[in-house]
């Protein structure tokens, strides 16, 4: 048996997606996350290659939070041997068992288009969560006699958590690993502000914006307001690919605002994603997670995520008579990178339209729709017919779910910068990580290390 502790990255090196790190002590062997790969990184059945190690093996699988590159590969690892504990916050949970039944549909959709079989079925998903406990934010839990956690709220999404473990080596020193998962952008339109932490002796961080600053939170209203307006006077078609899980409902929450205090006037919305329904009504269910300023909405008596001429479209054919409404409407639909789901159709249909104007919201990566319409690509491919480009495209980063440059910074300044041996940077593309770990470097002293996929490092 190994005595040493260690951590390997199997996913989220040299890219945003498919989180899947493996911590291993004397007697255990933990993963954190099991996502999936998307965009280019997903290319070349990365997703369905076996697993590098043995899924019989691994005794636990902590869950950051319920994003499908963090959780998407799950089943499939249940299928594949993993019998193991899996651990999350109680909200992770719930949110997931949704995202895991979607992204099931998907899998066996597409598995039927090409021909072959699917990586799961929903036997491997129903008994992920008999696997499934749940633990609360801010209490030590002993996993084993010589691990425990702690979790801390990352603000990133509704119950996403930072993995603070404790283990003790053979001496009876203790040392401190944290992982991070992504790191929300506070202040957040709907949740309280990612917690720092004091003290750690690794940190294994979330590099997504390492190299860029958003625009604040007021810029981003201000740019979305002035959209809607725009296309509100050139009656024209307002389309959000909206990823479903939390950005869907801060959108929801921004228009409810801006329509009550009628700053906008009042026109159709159509929340067009089944997924994103049913999201929704979780975040309604739960009140005591938000901040300040939301929980005030919620208890002044305002439904924070309805308003009138809000329309759910759930059913394909209530999706499909959209087009009848006349123009100006919003449409929000999946997914937030344009990939799959029923954002493609009324790309499809308004994009060569001048008067519509789509809204990107959030990270686009390579080799998506989305970040070819960010790039300011005039013809797209959909599966149909290609089409012209001629809407108008606005892009706000503001309402992204992710911690920019000099707040990654500002995260790690909080720690005890002395006692921390050593910053793994992941999740980011090359760029982002290497800007990241030079400014962490040069401001504020501490050891970073860019990993290399599959590579041990010891933890000692
Ligand atoms: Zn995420």
């Amino acid at each position: 048996m190994n005595k040493d502790f260690s951590v390997t990255f199997y996913g989220g090196v040299g890219t945003v997606t498919g989180s899947n790190f493996l911590f291993a002590g004397p007697e255990f062997r933990a993963l954190v996350d099991c996502g999936m790969f998307q965009g280019d990184a997903g290319v070349g059945g990365r997703n369905s290659d076996p697993f590098p190690y043995d899924p019989a093996s691994i005794d636990f699988l902590f869950v950051t939070h319920a994003h499908i590159d963090h959780i998407g590969r799950i089943p499939h690892l249940v299928k594949a041997g993993f019998n193991g504990k899996i651990y999350s916050t109680p909200e992770t949970k719930s949110i997931a068992e949704l995202m895991l039944l979607d992204a099931l549909h998907i899998e066996e959709m597409s598995s039927r288009e090409k021909g072959i079989l699917a990586l799961y079925d929903e036997v491997d998903v129903r008994k992920s969560f008999t696997l499934w406990q749940t633990l609360p934010y801010r209490m030590d839990h002993e996993i084993t006699n010589i691990l425990s956690v702690n979790l801390k709220d990352a603000g990133h999404i509704l119950g996403s958590a930072m993995y603070l473990f404790t283990y003790t080596q053979e001496t009876g020193g203790k040392q401190t690993i944290l992982f991070t998962g992504d790191l929300g952008n506070s202040p957040s339109v709907l949740l309280p502000d990612t917690e720092y932490v004091d003290e750690a002796d690794y940190v294994v961080m979330d590099s997504v914006y390492g190299d860029r600053n958003h625009e604040d939170r007021y810029t981003s209203l201000n740019k979305f307001k002035t959209a809607l307006l725009e296309a509100i006077s050139r009656q024209g078609a307002v389309l959000i690919p909206a990823f479903s899980l939390e950005r869907t409902q801060t959108i929801l929450y921004e228009l409810n605002n801006l329509i009550e205090n009628k700053e906008i006037p009042s026109i159709p919305v159509f929340l067009d994603s089944p997924l994103a329904i049913k999201l929704t009504t979780i975040y309604e269910r739960i009140s005591s997670l938000y901040n300040s300023d939301v929980q005030k909405d919620i208890k002044g008596g305002d439904k924070i995520f309805e308003f009138p001429r809000l329309k759910e479209t759930a059913r394909v054919e209530e999706s499909k008579r959209i087009t009848n409404t006349p123009n100006p409407k919003v449409i929000i639909a999946g997914s937030g990178m344009s990939t799959a789901g029923r954002i493609l159709h009324h790309e499809e249909h308004y994009l060569p339209d001048p008067k519509t104007t789509l809204i990107l919201m959030g990270y686009q990566a390579p080799g998506t729709i989305g970040r070819n319409l960010e790039e300011g690509i005039k013809k797209i491919n959909f599966k149909e017919k290609e089409v012209i480009v001629r809407a108008k495209v606005v892009k706000i980063d503001g309402f992204s779910g992710h911690k920019d440059s000099d707040n990654l910074v500002d995260f790690v300044a909080h720690f005890d910068t002395q006692k921390l041996k050593k910053v793994f940077i992941l999740l980011g593309e090359p760029k982002s990580s290497l800007f990241l770990a030079q400014r962490l470097h040069d401001y504020l002293g501490v050891k970073t290390v860019i990993p290399e996929g599959g590579k041990t490092y010891s933890l000692d």
